[in-house]
């Protein structure tokens, strides 16, 4: 039997080509929109990550209960383009 998750791409949508990081948890745990509506949906970290980023973004529900929230918390404390600390320095 397939599931969703072995056939899911290897990162989420909101995943930065220049962020080197894994995703964590579900791919689309939350959604974010940016201020033209665009939605993306995005793992907790990588949805943090974009909201952080963006100016006058917004994080809606995805498919967990709760990540959200958990979002808006962890982007709270995430510097816009927090992949350019993580040894973006090249
Ligand atoms: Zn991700």
């Amino acid at each position: 039997m397939t599931t969703p998750e072995n056939t899911a791409p290897a990162r989420c949508r909101a995943a930065h080509p220049d962020d080197p990081t894994a995703c964590t948890g579900a791919g689309d745990a939350a959604v974010v929109a940016d201020r033209t509506g665009t939605r993306v949906p995005g793992c907790v970290l990588h949805a943090a990550r974009m909201l952080a980023s963006l100016d006058g973004g917004t994080v809606h529900p995805g498919s967990v209960h709760g990540a959200a929230t958990d979002v808006h918390r962890l982007a709270a404390s995430t510097p816009p383009f927090a992949w350019w600390q993580d040894g973006g320095a090249q």
